[in-house]
């Protein structure tokens, strides 16, 4: 058993020139329970296919590797991908991709379903665009069972708090609205080399093979998500009058219509509520248009 990945993380990075990157996030894991932690709770089956992104050096691709058939690694940084290579670009059924995961095409690569079951993301993500990954992949429940993840301790925050709390806002909705959410475990910032300025946490995310709300317009339902958010401090009434351009007397009446008091403040509804205030909403404008 290794002590720390530490010595072995600076070698590597020494050998290549390399120091490691704010900008992307590189912050390398070098507890050696983290990592068995994150490969106990994954579960893995040998059939399973996992999907790594921001691979790094490898520590978590290698131990990913060794438990199932089918993995693949995104990582963004040539440099980082050069000793991917080297460590680990022969093993088979291990695809490395040297891509930003931002931009990467996961249905083309994965298949819509192919191969039978779906497959699993696992990655200590890049601290920076965390955020902009997961919104990426929530949606994606043809393809992924789960997402098990390492974030900043404030994304996970966002991720699980209740209605009224500060943390909570469209991110969480979208996230209820795609998954079932879970904190696995809280990580401290030893755990990383470079230390980050914040803790971290491992967070599970399963997502559900449907959405958890039936909305006859997705997009809509998030339009009205986010108009309630973008005011926090205004009441519901006054923060969709302003953001969504509602007029007053169609927004009253789907406040009634879903039974929510217009003076609660946005940031207190749950997902179903979001859900009836939006339906309402969808509702009458469709009903303005045939009568109009
Ligand atoms: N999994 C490794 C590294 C985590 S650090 C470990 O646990 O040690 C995050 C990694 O994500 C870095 O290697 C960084 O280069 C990579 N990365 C940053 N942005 C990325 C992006 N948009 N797409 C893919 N990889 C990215």
């Amino acid at each position: 058993m290794h002590a720390s990945f530490l010595p072995e993380t600076r070698r590597v990075l020494r050998e290549h020139g390399l120091r490691p990157m704010k900008r992307l996030g590189q912050n390398f894991l070098i507890d050696p329970p983290v990592r068995d932690l994150i490969i106990k709770v994954a579960a893995l089956k040998p059939e399973d296919q996992v999907v790594e992104i921001g691979a790094g050096t490898g520590i978590l691709t290698e131990a990913l590797a060794s438990c199932v058939r089918s993995l693949w690694a995104v990582e963004i940084d040539p440099r980082l991908f050069a000793i991917l290579k080297k460590r680990i670009g022969e093993r088979e059924g291990v695809t490395l991709l040297q891509e930003d995961a931002l931009h990467l095409d996961f249905p083309s690569f994965l298949g819509q379903g192919a191969g039978g079951g779906r497959a699993k993301v696992i990655a200590n993500l890049p601290y920076s665009m965390a955020t902009a990954i997961l919104l990426k992949l929530l949606p994606l429940h043809n393809l992924f069972s789960f997402l098990l993840v390492m974030v900043q301790q404030e994304v996970a925050e966002r991720l699980l708090a209740p209605p009224g709390k500060k943390a909570y806002g469209s991110l969480t909705v979208l996230c209820r609205y795609h998954a079932d959410v879970s904190l696995v475990a809280k990580i401290p910032r030893e755990a990383f080399y470079p230390r980050p300025e914040v803790s971290s946490a491992l967070i599970r995310l399963d997502l559900l093979p449907s959405p958890r709300l039936e909305t006859p317009d997705p997009a809509f339902f998030f339009q009205v998500v986010r108009a309630a958010f973008a005011q926090r401090r205004k009441t519901l009434r006054n923060a969709l009058l302003n953001a969504l351009g509602e007029e007053r007397p169609i927004l009253e009446q789907a406040l009634t219509t879903a039974g929510i008091d217009p003076t609660r403040r946005g940031e207190t509804l749950n997902l179903e509520e979001f859900g009836q205030l939006s339906n309402a909403l969808h509702d009458l404008r469709k009903r303005m248009v045939i009568e109009g």
